[in-house]
């Protein structure tokens, strides 16, 4: 897909969120974006619009895996990433009540599943195929792994409602026709659910999903999630125009879903790449006054901070990645020892 950006290019930097208290009632939630990188700058001009791209290898790996999960554990952290971390709920955590601190929670960030041949490495970078997808998958459900939506992971932190032992919240960035074509059905082949972020300015244009589409997602078990009108950028743009992304894009979907569409997903993860923390802190604000319960952004880390439900981390799922490293990124015991 060759179209126009009509996006403003976005680069990853790397300035996460300060950690900002929030005040969340009963359906806190947040989860973070898409990722961008400089080379988005160059990718934009040249493929679909909305795609955020890769990030720099500077940008993708802030807290490690590893790192993650030290500060989650008591222990000394080993020097090799431990393959049988369960990422969570685990002790200390009692259900029936809110988490303690934080959790380390795979939620997995994706954009275009299809087999088109990538057009570039961006494209390749961007694009799982049917085949590593539906290895992924029997992976998840082979390891044990049980897919939540945004919803229940929030009403899990925030209310100690029940969840499975290792949940994994799948998303997908955007809104593509292959998310109707491919990831769709193969979610349901697998038994998994999914998440998926909807540029509503772009539903219907060439490469993307329809409302029909949309709707017929929303009513087989997948969650729906705003990720603007027109995948603003969301550090630079003025505060109306980043009000008006918000609630138009929020109220567009909930008036064709007739459900509420509690959570956000920043367009190429702004303000929380390249925004300072006085803009990000700005930026939540506006998103809490649209009537979000969360947001997601793109750390890139395992660790979900439940005192920053705008500014939740996502695991970007690179095209092309080794079964192995999947694992290992994921915080899941690699294939192997589980005999998956
Ligand atoms: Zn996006």
């Amino acid at each position: 897909m060759f179209m126009r950006c009509r996006t403003t290019p976005t680069i990853a930097s790397k300035r996460l969120a300060a950690p900002r208290r929030v005040r969340w009632t009963r359906r806190a939630a947040a989860f973070g974006p898409c990722l961008a990188a400089a080379a988005l700058l160059i990718a934009c001009g040249s493929r679909s619009q909305g795609a955020d791209p890769p990030p720099s290898p500077a940008a993708t790996r802030s807290p490690t895996t590893a790192a993650a999960f030290a500060a989650r554990s008591p222990s000394p952290p080993t020097t090799a990433p431990t393959p049988a971390l369960t990422p969570s709920p685990s002790p200390p955590w009692i259900p029936g009540t809110p988490w303690p601190g934080r959790v380390n929670m795979p939620i997995l960030m994706y954009h275009h599943i299809n087999n088109v041949t990538p057009a570039s490495a961006l494209d390749a970078s961007l694009t799982t195929n049917d085949a590593e997808f539906s290895k992924q998958l029997a992976y998840l459900r082979c390891a044990g792994h049980t897919s939540v939506t945004l919803q229940q992971l929030f009403d899990g932190i925030y209310t100690g409602a029940p969840l499975p032992s290792k949940p994994v919240v799948l998303t997908f960035d955007d809104g593509y026709s292959d998310a109707f074509t491919d990831a769709f059905p193969l979610l349901q082949k697998y038994g998994f659910g999914g998440s998926f972020s909807i540029v509503t300015g772009f539903v219907g244009q060439p490469g993307y999903v329809t409302w029909d589409q949309i709707k017929q997602m929303a009513g087989s078990q997948m969650e729906m999630m705003s990720h603007t009108v027109n995948h603003a950028d969301l550090n630079r743009s003025p505060d109306a125009v980043v009000r008006n992304e918000l609630v138009t894009s929020k109220r567009a979907l909930e008036e064709a879903l007739g459900k509420p569409i509690p959570f956000l997903v920043y367009p190429s993860g702004e303000p929380f790449f390249r925004g300072t923390a006085q803009r990000q802190q700005q930026v939540v604000a506006m998103v809490r006054e649209a009537g979000y319960s969360g947001a997601l952004a793109v750390k890139n880390a395992l660790s979900l901070d439940p005192s920053a439900p705008y500014a939740v981390s996502r695991i970007r799922v690179s095209g092309g990645v080794d079964l192995r490293k999947f694992a290992e990124n994921m915080g899941g015991p690699l294939p192997e020892t589980v005999g998956c």
